[in-house]
């Protein structure tokens, strides 16, 4: 009889504790995850990533920014360094996580949020690598760039031709809408006594790579490279791009340029390559190159003060969490 009571007593004890220490857990996987639902899986992947050396601190962000099945995807392979303070970052894409932690490690003194940003626009690759072929050369927004290429081939049948009122020559051609916005431009210059005219507009991809070949003869390859683009790297190649009056450095000492920097905008084109930022755009300062995307995007690049690059990571791409 006494061996019974002694068995109920110890079964019990066994059941109150089992009792006791799941309720625990439960809370504690509860403050993991700050009001979300607990579920079975919050607790298998809490555990996992202790099991990677991620402390609870850690765990909690993790958990709170990032959902199971992302976690299970990207972040159980091994332990990210600066995980938990990438994923505050506005710009953050969790699959380039790797990329984050590689850039940050040569990187250090940039901040979290410019890591991010700058692998975001492709940085940690050398220029013309990892290129993606676009396939949207037909939209006003279309980027290219040293990561960006435009397919062989490329032909638009609304290009429209600048006569000698507006270009150097009367060949310079444009896509109609950039058309119509350098004509508008260069109409309203003209209503304040600056005098704005073309000097280089659409090119043929056989027609850049001349002048690449050609800038390459006369300067070398480092310096091409910072002033040229390879043929289907140019912006030129869209039909949306124009050079202003001189291709020169000195262009922005300037009447015209002081106009055009702070009238262009107003007209749907960007000061493409703007100083110091060059690691950016991989161009050298371009004073007389402008780039058509539309009066709301130029007016947010003027305003924000950034290049289209930039402008893409911030309002155009989507993040994946
Ligand atoms: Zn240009």
């Amino acid at each position: 009889m006494k061996k019974h009571i002694l068995f109920v007593i110890i079964i019990l004890t066994v059941i109150i504790f089992i009792y006791f220490s799941s309720f625990k857990n439960n809370t504690e996987v509860e403050n993991l995850s700050e009001g979300k639902e607990v579920t079975k899986e919050d607790y298998i992947y809490k555990d996992q990533l202790l099991d990677l050396g991620y402390n609870i601190n850690e765990i909690k962000v993790i958990q709170k920014k990032v959902n199971n099945i992302t976690a299970k995807k990207y972040l159980l392979s091994k332990k990210y360094a600066n995980v938990t303070k990438f994923l505050y970052s506005p710009y953050f894409n969790i699959n380039n996580i790797e990329r984050y932690e590689n850039y940050y490690k040569n990187n250090p003194n940039y901040s979290i949020d410019d890591i991010v940003m700058y692998v975001e626009i492709g940085l940690d690759n050398e220029f013309y690598t990892n290129v993606n072929e676009i396939d949207n050369y037909l939209d006003v927004t279309a980027l290219v760039n040293k990561y960006n290429k435009l397919p062989d081939n490329v032909t638009y049948d609304d290009l429209v031709t600048l006569d000698t009122n507006y270009s150097n020559d009367g060949k310079k051609q444009l896509r109609s809408e950039a058309y119509d916005a350098t004509i508008d431009m260069i109409e309203a210059a003209k209503r304040e006594n600056i005098k704005l005219t073309v000097i280089s507009a659409y090119r043929t991809s056989e027609y850049q790579n001349t002048l690449f070949n050609n800038s390459v003869n006369k300067n070398g390859l480092d310096h091409a490279l910072m002033y040229s683009a390879k043929s289907n790297y140019s912006e030129h190649q869209l039909g949306l791009a124009v050079d202003f009056n001189s291709v020169d450095v000195n262009f922005d000492q300037t009447e015209e340029f002081k106009w055009l920097k702070n009238n262009a905008y107003k007209y749907g084109f960007i000061l493409r390559y703007p100083k110091d930022k060059e690691f950016i755009t991989g161009y050298s300062y371009e004073p007389w190159h402008y780039r058509y995307l539309g009066i709301d995007i130029a007016t947010k690049i003027y305003k924000e003060n950034i290049t289209y690059e930039e402008y893409i990571v911030k309002f155009s791409k989507k993040t994946y969490q």
